[in-house]
């Protein structure tokens, strides 16, 4: 999935493990972009050409995708695909495409030519050239059912880490108030360096920022967030955006949103999401926290 994942748990429980691992061995089959024989690939395959019956995890995912990409359209879009491609951000071989093509990419991310039929569990991109990529949902889709499967194999701590998107479950074994605390990354520091702490029960925390996959022509960064309107890297003032709630996909789909809604608007967005909180970061490194955030100390926050 291009990135580390790391589970930690406080009992030994190996056949748990393993179990996880093969899961992801498994979604890995279903969701990669990389491997042909992938589920996603087939699909991507046959635009303009045949609707392809998948497996229920890729079904309701890309069900789930297709709804946030009709209610945030000015910022998620689940068929943000040929663009990506276009843009190889964070892949090498990267340059400025030119608007001709930008244009004919956008073209074909409308999600009412994607056909999804729940009987037959067939997705149809109507379009030839039309890509689904999943890469801004999948891995909270993924953290919510691993933790799903630790809880089933009795598991009650734990902490489930793709790649940055944490997902914790239970108390903490270790503190006496039992709370967990959790660093957010400094956006321009070396990694491990967190700009500030958030003490909380357990929640997801997922991060969408610019500062880990981008290009620069000049003085000019392009980063690896496109906009779906515009076709280019979303331009603001922001350098991350942190999301805390229960879910981790929604966490995932809202990271992008509030990143490319910035400070005002996303703090308003989150503000009326219950269970939902957010920070900020923008270049200069001033943070904005949404109001379940309290301040304990310098840099530290907590969540009730
Ligand atoms: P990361 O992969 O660093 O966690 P994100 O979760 O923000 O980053 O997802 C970025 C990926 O999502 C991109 O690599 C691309 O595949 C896809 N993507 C980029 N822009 C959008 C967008 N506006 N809507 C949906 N997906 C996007
Ligand atoms: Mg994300």
């Amino acid at each position: 999935m291009g990135t580390v994942i790391s589970i930690t748990l406080f009992e030994r429980n190996q056949p748990v493990v393993e179990a996880v691992y093969d899961y992801l061995q498994r979604m890995d089959q279903v969701f990669s972009m990389n491997r042909p024989d992938s589920e996603l690939s087939a699909i991507n395959r046959q635009a303009g050409q045949q609707p392809v019956a998948i497996s229920a995890p890729g079904f309701q995912l890309i069900e789930a995708a297709l709804a946030y990409t009709r209610q945030y359209p000015a910022s998620f879009n689940v068929l943000i695909g040929p663009l990506v491609k276009l843009w190889r951000i964070g892949f090498g071989g990267q340059q400025v495409p030119s608007s001709t093509r930008i244009q004919a990419c956008l073209a074909l991310m409308d999600p009412n030519q994607v056909k999804l039929d729940s009987v037959r569990q067939t997705v149809y991109l109507q379009q030839p050239g039309m890509v689904l990529d999943l890469g801004a949902i999948a891995k909270g889709y993924f953290a919510d059912q691993i933790v799903l499967q630790l809880q089933q194999a009795g598991v009650t701590q734990a902490i489930v880490n793709l790649g940055g998107n944490v997902k914790l479950l239970g108390s903490q074994p270790f503190t006496a108030d039992q709370r967990w605390e959790i660093g957010i990354q400094n956006p321009t520091a070396s990694r491990g360096q967190p700009l500030l702490q958030v003490q909380m029960p357990a929640r997801t925390v997922v991060t969408s920022g610019i500062f880990e996959r981008y290009f620069k022509v000049g003085q000019h960064v392009y980063h690896h967030i496109l906009d779906p309107q515009t076709g280019y890297p979303v331009e603001n003032k922001l350098a991350q955006v942190s999301i805390i709630t229960a879910q981790s996909e929604l966490a995932e789909v809202l990271a992008t949103v509030c990143y490319f809604q910035g400070s005002q608007v996303g703090m308003a967005t989150i503000e009326q999401l219950p269970g939902v909180e957010a920070i900020f970061i923008d270049r200069q490194q001033q943070v904005s926290v949404t109001s379940g955030l309290k301040p304990r100390r310098k840099g530290v926050y907590s969540i009730e």
